[in-house]
C-alpha cells in the first residue's frame, strides 16, 4: 500500500518536472493549517514532506502566513514578544519567504497571499516560480451542544462561525490552487499526507506538452524504431553461421551497406567454416550469449567449434 502509493507520487512529480520544469529541491509553500494538522498528527514536516514529494524539498512560510499564526497569540510579558506557538517550527527549518502586497506591506489575508505567489501574473495563471502548495484543513469547529439549540446558537457563536468560515477559506484555497495550471498540491486528509492528482487545468498543460513532444518525435520516433527491428532481424540472421568469423562488429549497427556486405561474408564464411545447419534453429535463444562471446575473443584467435569458447573462457580464469 505505503510502496504503491510512494510509486504513484513519484510518477506524479515526474510528470510535474517534465510538463512544468520542477526541480529538486522543491519549494513548498506551507500554510497555517497544514502546521497546525502537522502538529496535531505528530507528523515531522520535513520527512513528510520529503516522503510525499518523492524528493528533495525547501519549505517556506509566508510573511502573511506567519500574521496569520501570530495573529492571536499571547505576548510574553517578561520579554514583551509574542509567544511562538509549539507547532509553528523555528525558521532554520521553515525560513520566511518575504511577500510584499502593498506600499507598507502590511500583511494581507493568507489565502489571497499564497495565491498571489503562486500565480504572480495578472493576465494569465501559471505558477512561474514552481511553487507546490502545502496546506489541510483547520479542525471542525466543536459545538457545545447539540439539536435545534446548537443549530441556533452556531449562528449566534461568533467561535464556531469563525471555525466553519476558515474551514471554507481552507477549500476556497485549494479550489483557486487548482484553478491554476502546474501546481501540485500537498493535502493533510485525516492523519496521512497526500498529493493531489493533477487538476484539471494542469491536466490540460500536460497533455498539451505530451502532444507537442510525440508529434515533433513522430517520424524520428517511427524511423527509429523501423530501423530497431530491422536491426534485431539483422542480427538473428547474423547468429546463423559462428559468430567467431564475423569480423568488425563495430561497424554494423551504424552502416546499413557494410552490415549487407557482412552478410553476405557471413554466408560465405557459413560456407568455409562448413557449420552445422542445425546451428541456426537455436539461434533465437543463443542470439545474446554468442554476442558476449565475440566480445570476450576481439583479439583471440577464432577458435574451431562456436559453442565450446565460453566454457574456455572460464577455464582460463
Ligand atoms: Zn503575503
Amino acid at each position: 500500500m505505503r510502496a504503491k502509493r510512494s510509486k504513484k507520487y513519484r510518477k506524479l512529480m515526474h510528470q510535474y518536472e517534465l510538463a512544468f520544469g520542477f526541480r529538486e529541491p522543491y519549494q513548498v509553500l506551507v500554510d497555517s493549517n497544514l502546521l497546525r494538522a502537522v502538529h496535531s498528527f505528530k507528523m515531522d514536516l520535513l520527512p513528510a514532506l520529503e516522503r510525499t514529494l518523492q524528493g528533495q524539498v525547501k519549505p517556506l512560510l509566508t510573511k502573511c502566513s506567519l500574521a496569520a499564526i501570530m495573529a492571536n497569540q499571547p505576548v510574553n510579558p517578561r520579554t514583551n514578544n509574542q509567544v511562538r506557538p509549539d507547532f509553528l517550527p523555528p525558521p532554520t527549518t521553515l525560513p520566511l519567504r518575504h511577500c510584499s502586497h502593498n506600499e507598507d506591506s502590511t500583511p494581507i489575508d493568507e489565502a489571497e497571499c499564497l495565491l498571489s505567489l503562486l500565480s504572480p501574473l495578472a493576465d494569465v495563471k501559471r505558477n512561474k516560480e514552481h511553487y507546490i502548495l502545502a496546506t489541510a484543513d483547520p479542525p471542525m469547529p466543536k459545538e457545545s451542544n447539540s439539536g435545534q439549540e446548537a443549530g441556533r446558537k452556531r449562528k449566534r457563536d461568533p467561535a464556531v462561525e469563525e471555525g466553519f468560515q476558515a474551514i471554507r477559506r481552507a477549500q476556497a484555497l485549494r479550489r483557486g490552487a487548482r484553478s491554476i495550471p502546474g501546481v501540485p498540491i500537498v493535502y493533510v486528509k485525516r492523519s496521512v499526507m497526500i498529493l493531489e492528482p493533477m487538476s484539471s487545468p494542469s491536466e490540460g498543460i500536460r497533455e498539451g506538452v505530451e502532444q507537442d513532444k510525440f508529434r515533433v518525435g513522430l517520424n524520428k520516433d517511427a524511423g527509429k524504431k523501423a530501423e530497431g527491428e530491422n536491426r534485431k532481424k539483422r542480427e538473428v540472421k547474423k547468429k546463423e553461421p559462428n559468430p567467431l568469423s564475423v569480423k568488425k562488429p563495430k561497424k554494423r549497427s551504424t552502416d546499413e551497406g557494410g552490415a549487407k556486405r557482412k552478410d553476405v561474408n557471413r554466408a560465405e564464411a557459413r560456407e568455409k567454416n562448413g557449420d552445422e545447419p542445425e546451428r541456426a534453429t537455436e539461434d533465437g535463444e543463443g542470439a545474446p550469449k554468442a554476442k558476449r562471446r565475440r566480445r570476450h575473443h576481439k583479439g583471440a584467435k577464432p577458435t574451431e567449434g562456436g559453442e565450446e569458447p565460453a566454457s574456455i573462457d572460464i577455464a582460463e580464469d
